[in-house]
């Protein structure tokens, strides 16, 4: 027998309805590429997606085809989020911090039929324009007074000029909940990128559950500046989840330094924030260096990649800010894990609460996970063992776009698909995740496996190191053992014997980093996060100490 209840599809351009009817005068704030501060609602914002469907239709955009952007956070951007996914066409976000070469490959393999662009990116699109074979428009999202002069890319149209000359009246079309919505590559930092392509029902899922007070916590009450770039994993969803919660929402253009991220958070009183740890890292130094404070944020979601316990006592004991570290991937929508602690845990002292904290988190309601060991067995959730992490649910891929990139699902006993995420973690009995590594990283010490995040975590506590890396470096003996790879806080003094003298009593004896190098920069890949590969490859010939 079925249940009686109505069959309504969960749509995306739903979000957007009730976010005009329910908070029409809700703010939507952006500090825009043009330089200036923009005001506006989100009653404005759901006229401008109206009209920009309607342009999009008049650009002969039809159902499933790919609208592409290259763009930083801003109403335009959002706009185009709900304009595209809303009519049924699909949202496909390029990071444009890829090399050209591979916005090239990735613009062909999406089939984009129309790319929207950032002022900033105009320089990028004149170098790509001619390679890009299936765009047949470029539209520059600014206004006529914005537009170039001239310009090589062609047929460049101009954003404001489509929005003045279409409608505001557009029905949303009531789609298939499974129609695709949106489309994002994984970085590739390992063969040609891939595809996860989302749909409106997996993306509403993921906004409920990203929405959570448990989860991201978002509610009309708050003020939330997602520095996530909407073009990494949809700025973590919070686009959405901003609008199924009628929140406000300060964009922060391309202005992501510590000084101008600050003074929006102080001017726009914002709540919430979102991002990889590298920015706050710059952030925190501006706020130290400057003495500032934080006068109306109370939490900050941090995640992409391991946020140091050192970050999140500052945040926390410093700055009053809450952190909650939250773990996902390109493949889920992103999100896995949120960090969010239960009554018991007010129970411990500080110390262990900080231990649990630094954890990925746990699961929210809708992903499964599970560890598995080398033949597939599932390993104890017992907080020490660790192994190959797995995932299921309804805003998990199920395959890549277009089937390149094999088969991810791996089958469990019952037949059901679980897809591998290359992480390494434990579970503990409370079910909160942590993660020991990526597989590929992982340091292959005597047959053992040496967690890198752990040894990262340390060497960052120590106060002369701004940032460091530790990657596998052979060695005859062991095959691999570890290598810190730190950059020093600008005129500090810090040696070798000292930074590794820090570890005592910190770690089993054999995980000790074998030695340190002291370097300039490390290698950020277009999402933030360190390129290990590139690290490795630096460091390949490296002469470890032999003791
Ligand atoms: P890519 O896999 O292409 O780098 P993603 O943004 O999808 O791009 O990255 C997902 C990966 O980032 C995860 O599999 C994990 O290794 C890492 N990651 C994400 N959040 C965290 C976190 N809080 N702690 C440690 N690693 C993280």
């Amino acid at each position: 027998m079925n249940g009686l209840m109505m069959q309504q599809p969960l749509l995306i351009s739903s979000l957007l309805v009730h976010a005009e009817r329910h908070h029409g005068e809700q703010e939507v704030v952006s500090r825009r590429v043009e330089g200036d501060i923009h005001r506006s609602t989100y009653r404005e914002l759901a006229a401008r997606s109206r009209r920009m469907a309607n342009a999009l239709a008049a650009q002969g955009i039809a159902f499933g085809d790919r609208v592409a952007t290259l763009a930083w956070n801003g109403y335009r951007h959002m706009e185009l989020y709900y304009a595209a996914s809303g009519s049924g066409a699909v949202l496909h976000t390029l990071n444009p911090r890829l090399h050209p070469d591979q916005v090239v490959w990735i613009a062909d393999h999406a089939e984009d039929r129309i790319l929207f662009f950032d002022l900033s990116f105009l320089p990028l699109v004149e170098a790509v324009a001619a390679r890009v074979k299936t765009v047949k428009a470029f539209v520059l999202m600014t206004d006529r007074a914005h537009m170039p002069a001239a310009s090589s890319v062609p047929n460049l149209l101009c954003y404001e000029e489509l929005i003045a000359g279409a409608s505001d009246h557009f029905d949303w079309p009531q789609i298939d909940e499974n129609a695709a919505s949106s489309l994002c590559y994984t970085s590739g930092t390992t063969g040609h990128p891939k595809g996860a392509l989302y749909s409106h029902r997996s993306t509403v899922l993921h906004t409920y559950a990203a929405a959570l007070p448990d989860a991201l916590n978002c509610s009309a009450r708050d003020t939330i500046l997602p520095v996530v770039p909407m073009f990494h994993v949809n700025a973590w969803g919070l686009p959405y989840a901003a609008c199924m919660v009628g929140a406000k929402l300060v964009f922060p253009g391309p202005f992501l330094d510590g000084k101008s991220l600050h003074d929006l958070f102080e001017s726009e009183r914002v709540t919430v924030s979102a991002g990889v740890p590298t920015v706050w890292q710059a952030l925190l130094a501006h706020v130290e260096a400057n003495d500032l404070r934080f006068s109306t944020m109370r939490r900050t979601i941090i995640g992409g990649s391991a946020c140091t316990p050192a970050m999140m006592q500052a945040f926390q004991q410093r700055y009053d800010v809450q952190v909650l570290h939250a773990w996902g991937m390109t493949e889920m929508s992103p999100l896995g894990t949120v960090c969010t602690l239960k009554p018991a845990h007010d129970r411990l002292g500080a110390d262990a609460r900080m231990a649990v904290q630094a954890k990925q988190g746990r699961a929210v309601f809708g992903v499964d996970m599970k560890i598995v060991g080398e033949e597939g067995e599932e390993l104890p959730h017992d907080g020490k063992t660790s192994g190959e992490l797995l995932v299921r649910g309804p805003w998990i891929i199920a395959s890549y776009f277009k089937g390149d990139g094999g088969d991810p699902l791996v089958p469990d006993a019952q037949g059901r698909g679980w897809f591998p995420t290359g992480d390494v973690s434990t579970l503990d009995a409370d079910g909160y995740m942590q993660i020991t590594d990526r597989s590929k990283d992982v340091i292959k010490s005597g047959g053992e496996w040496i967690g890198s995040i752990d040894l990262e975590n340390i060497a960052m506590a120590h106060p002369a190191v701004a940032m460091a890396a530790c990657i596998g470096a052979r060695h005859p003996k062991w095959d691999e053992r570890p290598l810190l790879v730190v950059v020093k806080k600008p005129g500090a003094a810090l040696t070798r014997d000292e930074l590794i003298a820090s570890y005592d009593g910190k770690i089993a004896r054999w995980w000790t980093p074998d030695d340190v190098v002291f370097v300039d920069a490390i290698p950020l890949g277009a999402t933030g996060k360190v390129q290990k590969n590139k690290l490795r490859e630096q460091f390949a010939n490296h002469k470890l100490p032999t003791a």
